[in-house]
């Protein structure tokens, strides 16, 4: 495999949010990736006024590559595909803190795979500030549920990812909330336990894909009235280790090339 990384950066997605929805990112923030805020502006003629955030763990770039076959539902319901560089340690807590922060790791504090509280000023502070309801939905322990406490904002935590994905699509159903982010650990536990290539992991791959194909048909028949911008947006990647187990955290370009996704719809 050549060693060539991706240019986009995975901060890009918190300014690209906050864009999107009519709300200015902080100072600080990266820029939004003006490709999904453009296309944006030419699909609704203007702002949106609802996001969807998909993120499955650990969905690499040369995943999409190999088995793009098997992203086949994403990609008949997606706009853009569009390859990003995730931040270094390579690890869920750093990343999606980066995602949601808008800054890099020594910015918002989380450098190892620890799972504090963020002080930092993230997207879902900015929503609240302009009168936004956002909503997490995540299982119990995860980084997402821990990281992004303590915010003016809804939490549904639950101990399985089947439950996650019922509840986001009562959440669509309900259509009280700007943002919903849902995450989905599966396919990054069953990679490591199993191996990114294993059986098992690729079944969690397309279960995932699966459930972004799910939520997007929900929003399309429920969200009618509005403006979505929806996101497949993975944190980090992975690569194969000995003894047939998965790992990430590397700075090498199976742990930092991933795979993002937008859809407009309305
Ligand atoms: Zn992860």
């Amino acid at each position: 495999m050549s060693d060539i990384y991706d240019s986009l950066p995975l901060t890009s997605i918190a300014a690209t949010v906050l864009d999107v929805l009519g709300v200015n990112p902080p100072e600080g923030f990266a820029p939004a990736n003006d490709i999904v805020t453009e296309k944006a502006e030419a699909a609704f003629g203007g702002k949106a006024d609802r996001v969807f955030i998909y993120n499955p763990d650990a969905v690499a770039l040369w995943l999409f590559q190999k088995y793009t076959g098997l992203f086949k539902k994403a990609l008949l319901r997606s706009d853009l595909q569009i390859p990003m560089l995730s931040v270094m340690p390579s690890v869920t807590p750093v990343c999606f803190a980066s995602m949601y922060t808008g800054v890099m790791p020594e910015s918002h504090g989380i450098k190892a795979y620890v799972k504090p509280v963020l002080k930092a000023h993230t997207v879902f502070d900015s929503l609240a500030r302009a009168g936004k309801r956002c909503a997490i939905v995540s299982t119990s322990g995860d980084s997402i549920s821990e990281i992004f406490r303590e915010r003016d904002m809804d939490y549904f935590i639950y101990d399985t990812h089947q439950e996650c994905n019922k509840k986001a699509l009562e959440l669509i159903a309900e259509d009280r909330h700007s943002l919903i982010v849902l995450y989905n650990g599966n396919y990054d536990a069953t990679m490591h336990k199993f191996a990114p290539e294993s059986n098992e992991a690729l079944a969690a791959l397309e279960e995932n894909v699966e459930t972004f194909s799910q939520m997007h048909d929900a929003i399309c028949s429920t969200w009618k009235g509005h403006k979505t911008l929806m996101g497949f947006c993975p944190d980090h990647g992975c690569h194969e280790i000995d003894g047939g187990m998965g790992s990430h955290g590397l700075e090498m370009i199976e742990d930092m090339n991933i795979i993002h996704m937008f859809s407009f719809i309305k």
